[in-house]
């Protein structure tokens, strides 16, 4: 059979009945839009984040777009984002009016590099054309960004720290979620995420009261809030009072009842893809020019399971003639993209992000992978001499 890169069907086999009758609920009651399954859910991903709320919504890429809009980011200002991530990441600060401003990776974590963040700060300062105003710092690969250190440094400049966590979403620093150090986490539920539905959704984990009253009306067309509606005079359906210019951006009630099931067992997912990590770690440790380093107090989910390789496009044509599916994430930083590459404030420094882009590949991986294919993967790797 072949190695799937992501295997979502082991996990079909296992939970595939329960979302089948959670889907066939919808399907009887009708509520395809924010229906009560969209509700519970929300709750649920509330419980399992420890937050005050959690808001659902259509993918990962508004979640932060929303969370953007409901902190009042906008022209004028900037936005720290790391060079070496997907580009949503960065897409969504033009959307708001903003401008992204690029910022260098650890070479050995592949997240924010809180040194280069303080330098691009400073640059943007010095510059004095935008204002800084927030970091959407980036859970690469399932591993937490260095929030403690970064928290330090948005602190101190008086900026909002927004984590973008759609490939870390349930990852920790010492037992805590980002979080503890973050405005508001966001997600995304893109089947191939630690977290999946079988389609598109997002969502945003957060604590603040009046950001979800504001992030509510931004993700149904910029619906009056209890807050607006209360200073303002109408007689219609406070649905009909457009307060701000907002988005569509609402989760389906069936993907919120496959949700339900996956997010019941996604603790114990997250175990096993410490052991998958584990023997792949142990078994290529030294036969790769690196292996994935976790921080001290840091747990992961494995979004991807990414190693180095000196001749990683060789080793790519390698494994794919042995039948073995590979990726590469991601083979051009944002700055040198071309939709990109007109934003230019920042220190100018990127050469980690550039220089991991050429080196960086992931193997397939899945809570489910067994031991006797990722020896066959394992094998393959060590065949190949560069
Ligand atoms: C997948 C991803 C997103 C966007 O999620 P979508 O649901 O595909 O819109 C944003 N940021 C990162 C880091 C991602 O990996």
């Amino acid at each position: 059979m072949a190695i799937p890169f992501i295997d979502l069907g082991a996990q079909r086999e296992r939970i595939g009945a329960s979302i089948e009758d959670g889907i066939k609920k919808v399907l009887a009651h009708g509520a395809y839009i924010m229906g009560p399954e969209v509700r519970t859910f929300e709750a649920n991903l509330a419980a399992f984040a420890g937050s005050k709320h959690a808001l659902s919504c259509a993918n990962g890429t508004d979640a932060i777009e929303l969370v953007l809009l409901g902190l009042g980011v906008g022209k004028g200002d900037a936005v720290f984002v790391p060079a070496f991530t997907f580009v949503a990441t960065a897409e969504v600060v033009p959307m708001t009016g903003a401008e992204p401003v690029f910022v260098d990776i650890d070479p050995k974590t592949y997240n924010m590099d809180p040194v280069k963040l303080e330098a691009a700060i400073a640059a943007v300062k010095a510059e004095g054309r935008l204002k800084p105003a927030a970091v959407i710092a980036v859970d690469l690969f399932g591993q937490a960004a260095d929030y403690p250190a970064i928290s330090k440094i948005t602190q101190a400049h008086g900026l909002f720290l927004i984590a973008d966590s759609a490939q870390g979403f349930g990852c920790t620093i010492d037992g805590k979620q980002p979080l503890e150090w973050a405005h508001a986490t966001s997600t995304s539920f893109y089947p191939a995420k630690p977290l999946g539905c079988y389609g598109d959704g997002g969502a945003v984990v957060l604590n603040d009261d009046a950001l979800l009253e504001r992030l509510i009306s931004f993700r149904v067309h910029g619906g009056a809030t209890p807050t607006d509606a209360a200073t303002m005079n109408y007689t219609h359906e406070a649905k009909y009072l457009n307060v701000r210019i907002g988005m569509n951006s609402r989760l389906d009630t069936i993907q919120a009842a496959v949700l339900i099931e996956k997010l019941a067992i996604f603790a114990e997912e997250i175990d096993l893809r410490q052991t998958v990590a584990k023997r792949y770690n142990e078994a290529l440790d030294g036969y790769v020019t690196s292996v994935p380093y976790v921080k001290d107090g840091y747990v992961s989910t494995w979004a991807q399971y990414t190693i180095e390789h000196e001749n990683r496009d060789g080793l790519q044509v390698f494994l794919r003639e042995k039948g073995i599916p590979t990726a590469v994430y991601y083979p051009i930083p944002l700055h040198q993209q071309p939709g990109y590459n007109m934003f230019t404030s920042g220190t100018g420094d990127l050469s980690v992000s550039e220089a991991k882009a050429k080196t960086v590949i992931s193997l397939p991986f899945s809570p489910y992978l067994t031991a006797e294919t990722q020896s066959q993967i394992v094998a393959a790797v060590k065949a190949f001499r560069a």
